[in-house]
């Protein structure tokens, strides 16, 4: 549970990460590696909130970058075993990534043979195959769906590539629970499994949702080893990236204003579309603290977003009591997927960046102002 003390917070909007909530997420995942003897790397795609590294490298093993940004913050704050995939490489970035990764993995044949004389001998080279099953819920974020770029298919396989790689990856799931990467490893042991005698390694991705409450923790325990025991040559790998932010904090705005056009609509100092995107893409309505659906309270508000896109529409709530300006509104879920993706579009200000500790203390590790907005123009 949530131990924020909004009376703490001096200025909005504000990311706040729950220490307490993060290790609770780390915990779990570890016992998961513990258990089913597999690594498991974080996904920097979906939480690169380096101010918690520290804690985060006591449970994982490392992260999984896609390019070279995200490979050398986690080269610089995180340490252990980076491990990087890109949909393609440039090659002035692949010489500098492969300096610090351990693990590169390429998306096509074509690409790896492209690069391979250039990678350091010692380099652990990997292939992202496309197992071809679709379960992703939303298709945007299905890596599998119909003529999807990612991955490569059994169809443009080539065994041969086999003598130069050390491992197959795929990543093929989006927020879900174990019966559907049961039904994705199935598949790819199906259409490749009679190659595995001659790897290292196998990485299934991320897009499992291991620290949501109704998640079988169990059943994946069993599964990986299952796996395992069938193939003991290979090193599993996991790198999920949604599971370790999941549920760590909230994103705290504040009403500025209430207008009545027909509906009451209140003005907050954050936008759907610049700092919660996934809201509008995926989209979502996110939970706001104290709040239900729009009816289910006798107080019924739209909260609107700082911008002036028509669309910057966070989603409709009742409460109990009326809104006043001044007020805070508290986001909750609000770690992973946001920090990562939040723009300063039409002049709003990023959201600062704050930890609750442990012991209760709000620290703000970052604030932006003009020249974040100014820098990227
Ligand atoms: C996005 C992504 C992940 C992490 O996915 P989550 O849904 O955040 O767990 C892992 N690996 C690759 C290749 C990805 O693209």
């Amino acid at each position: 549970m949530s131990k924020l003390d909004i009376t703490k917070i001096k200025n909005t909007p504000v990311f706040i990460c729950e220490e307490e909530l993060l290790e609770h997420n780390l915990k779990i995942l570890k016992r998961v590696k513990d258990e089913a003897g597999v690594s498991i790397l974080l996904a920097l795609k979906g939480f690169s909130m380096y101010a918690t590294f520290d804690l985060v490298r006591e449970y994982l093993d490392g992260c999984c970058a896609s390019g070279l940004n995200e490979a050398k913050l986690a080269h610089e704050y995180f340490g252990k075993e980076l491990h990087t995939y890109s949909p393609a490489f440039k090659a002035t970035d692949l010489k500098k990534i492969a300096q610090i990764s351990n693990h590169i993995i390429f998306n096509s044949i074509s690409e790896l043979t492209r690069h391979y004389e250039s990678l350091p001998k010692n380099m652990s080279v990997g292939l992202r195959i496309n197992p071809e099953i679709s379960l992703s819920p939303v298709e945007i974020y299905n890596p599998c769906g119909l003529y999807s770029r990612l991955g490569t298919t059994i169809e443009n396989f080539d065994s041969s590539v086999l003598e130069k790689i050390d491992g197959l990856h795929f990543h093929a799931l989006c927020e879900q629970n174990v019966d559907a990467l049961e039904r994705v490893v199935e598949s790819f042991e199906e259409k490749f499994g009679k190659y595995f005698k001659s790897l290292q390694w196998v990485n299934f991705g991320g897009g499992h949702h291991i620290t949501r409450k109704d998640y079988d923790v169990e059943k994946l325990i069993a599964f990986l080893k299952e796996f395992k025991s069938r193939h003991s040559n290979l090193q599993l790998y996991l790198e999920p990236g949604e599971a370790i932010g999941w549920q760590t904090g909230t994103l705290v705005a504040t009403v500025l204003d209430i207008v009545d056009n027909g509906v009451q609509t209140a003005i907050l100092d954050t936008s759907a579309e610049a700092h919660m995107l996934d809201s509008v893409i995926m989209p979502y309505r996110p939970d706001v603290r104290g709040a239900r659906e729009w009816g289910e309270k006798k107080y019924n508000y739209r909260l609107g977003g700082n911008t002036c896109l028509a669309g910057d529409i966070i989603g409709e709530y009742s409460f109990d009591r009326e809104l006043h300006i001044g007020e805070k509104i508290i986001f909750e879920d609000m770690i992973h997927y946001t920090m990562v993706k939040t723009t300063t579009f039409n002049g709003i200000n990023l959201p600062d960046i704050a930890i609750l500790g442990k012991n209760g203390d709000l620290r703000v590790v970052k604030q932006f102002g003009y020249e974040e907005f100014k820098a990227r123009i």
